[in-house]
């Protein structure tokens, strides 16, 4: 059995800001938190009875350019890391359909959403919204959809409250959901200690593993639309030369297709090209 965890970080313990992850001190205790979360999922697997059938838990360090869980902290040799920027498949990269399950740890509710703390959706300096098959969509939805290509479900995620809100109404039946904070604000929320999270990070570790065989995975078939909408016209202006992509006015694009991995794809050239024109004038 293997294992894909993916991590993020605005939705880690004790986080409210982007300015927290710059590096130096403030960022060396996000990191910390991170890693400390990532333990006690690995720590409750090893103590759980699928522990011996656990051949490989791939870490996907996916927040910004994934540079963010610390290197050679985990005594387990079964435990690996991708790390690094870009990448094809940036937040999911190296999960294929050998692996069981799929976790999305310290996500965030999608761009827009009131409350959701850094709310965004792949690129807060360019991305609006998307919206797949004209539902708008946040990472985790973009993400699980990405596993449905492999058959892979999600087995659990971890954020904010406002996240935990979109995933009970994306997910049915409702998936293992870790709580660290509730949102008051784009960059401020109420915190929960880390020994509450740490429980329920065990509880609900252990409710996936009983429950895992029932999760569905989330496939999306046939021909697949993917709208985009950039915050400003230039991002757009340059995003459309890409062939394939259609303008539908001065900040949407639309790109068909169906096969979904070229949908992640397109997403994530969205993300890269319209952040090169945030400051351009
Ligand atoms: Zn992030």
């Amino acid at each position: 059995m293997k294992l894909f965890i993916s991590t993020d970080m605005e939705g880690v313990m004790g986080v409210s800001s982007w300015t927290e992850m710059e590096p130096g001190q403030k960022g060396r205790e996000c990191s910390q938190s991170v890693l400390r979360e990532l333990s006690w999922v690995i720590d409750e697997l090893k103590q759980s009875g699928i522990n011996s059938q656990i051949e490989e838990i791939l870490v996907c360090d996916s927040h910004s350019r994934g540079e963010n869980v610390p290197f050679g902290l985990f005594e387990d040799e079964r435990v690996k890391l991708i790390k690094g920027y870009p990448r094809p498949f940036y937040m999911m990269h190296g999960l294929d359909s050998s692996y069981s399950l799929a976790l999305l740890i310290g996500y965030h509710a999608k761009a827009g959403s009131e409350k959701g703390v850094m709310d965004h959706t792949y690129a807060s300096s360019c991305i609006y919204n998307i919206r797949i098959n004209n539902n708008t969509v946040g990472e985790a939805e973009v993400n699980a959809y990405l596993a449905g290509v492999s058959d892979v479900p999600i087995g659990l995620i971890s954020g904010d409250d406002i996240l935990e809100k979109e995933m009970q109404a994306f997910f049915n039946p409702n998936i293992p959901f870790v709580r660290t904070k509730e949102g008051s604000g784009r960059f401020a929320a109420k915190m929960y200690s880390p020994s509450l999270i740490e429980k329920e990070y065990r509880k609900q570790v252990r409710l996936m593993l009983d429950s895992y065989k029932n999760l569905q995975c989330k496939k999306l078939e046939g021909k697949i639309e993917l709208e985009i909408d950039m915050i400003t016209s230039v991002m757009t202006d340059a995003l459309a030369i890409v062939p394939g992509i259609e303008r539908l006015n001065g900040r949407t694009v639309k790109y068909v297709s169906d096969d979904y991995r070229n949908i992640y794809r397109m997403i994530i050239t969205a993300a890269m090209i319209g952040s090169k024109f945030v400051d351009y004038k």
